[in-house]
């Protein structure tokens, strides 16, 4: 059965893009110094016509295995760049992160790919973050530094996602031209359960610190989370405390509030 389903779900894979189906939810980001959004990493979902709404990590992987990740990441680039310029356009200065494969960071399409995204949308390089994996950055670190120092070139930010799940060498954290490290949901949701949760999220928040790197929580879920972050002066944070991953129509009202609330 299982053998039989994914081979069904490979076969609408295929036909997932011409029809249409991919779409992107944004969850904003925040200071937690200030407490203002600062931005909206987009996640993509996938339409599928009988199962209903797919989520990432249940077609990325098959993505990757079936070679459709460059043209569906292309799509991804393309929308949230199209997306971030409306908003812009709107009167909402949002940043915008994008998700990208380690497959996508492999080829040399992926600079052409970001900066076609950022010509045919006219968004400011400046406001958009490209979000890798600790474990992309590391399966071929030489070579990913010069990709990343070139896609650095064009003025667009990089990001460390999940950050502290996989194998960073220090050293090498230094010669890639980094931004941001996410630090990962885990490391969170420990945060109030003992100890050494706090100790560690103190040594990745000054780790950052250190390098000049901002450092932004994933996976806020509680205050006392949220209490302690500011604390260690965490500078970021994105979670369900504040919001969860929204639809259009809900992008739209919470970009209206805050910027509401910030003129009134
Ligand atoms: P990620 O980039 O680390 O994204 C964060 C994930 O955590 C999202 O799941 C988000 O909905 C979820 N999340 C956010 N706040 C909370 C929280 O407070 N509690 C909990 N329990 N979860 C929270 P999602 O949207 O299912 O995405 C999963 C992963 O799929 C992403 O992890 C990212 O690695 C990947 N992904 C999503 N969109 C894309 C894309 O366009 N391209 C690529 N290559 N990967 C993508
Ligand atoms: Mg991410
Ligand atoms: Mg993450």
């Amino acid at each position: 059965d299982a053998v039989q389903s994914r081979m069904e779900l490979e076969m609408d894979l295929r036909d997932a893009l011409q029809n249409d189906e991919f779409f992107l939810v944004y969850q904003p980001t925040f200071d937690l110094r200030t407490m203002s959004p600062t931005g909206m990493e987009a996640l993509i979902r996938w339409n599928h016509s009988v199962r209903g709404v797919v989520q990432p990590d249940d077609f990325i992987p098959l993505l990757e295995e079936i070679g459709l990740i460059g043209e569906v990441g292309r799509w991804v680039l393309k929308e949230a760049c199209r997306q971030g310029a409306a908003w812009h356009a709107a009167g909402y200065p949002v940043g915008m992160a994008v998700n990208v494969s380690a497959l996508q960071l492999d080829t040399d399409e992926f600079l052409t790919d970001i900066q076609d995204a950022l010509t045919a949308s006219g968004f400011d390089p400046s406001t958009l973050t490209i979000e890798i994996t600790e474990t992309a950055l590391m399966s071929n670190a030489e070579e990913t530094a010069v990709r990343l120092t070139a896609v650095k070139q064009l003025g667009v930010r990089i990001a460390i996602d999940d950050f502290g799940t996989g194998y960073s060498s220090l050293a090498y954290l230094q010669r890639f031209p980094v931004d941001a490290l996410k630090i990962d949901r885990s490391f969170i949701s420990r945060l109030t359960q003992d100890q050494e949760g706090e100790t560690l999220i103190r040594t990745l928040v000054q780790l950052g610190k250190s390098l000049s790197i901002e450092t932004l929580a994933e996976g806020i879920e509680e205050s006392s989370e949220l209490s302690l972050l500011k604390e260690e002066e965490c500078d970021s944070g994105q979670g369900f405390l504040f919001a969860r991953p929204l639809d259009l129509a809900a992008c739209e009202s919470f970009l209206h509030d805050w910027i509401g609330s910030d003129s009134d």
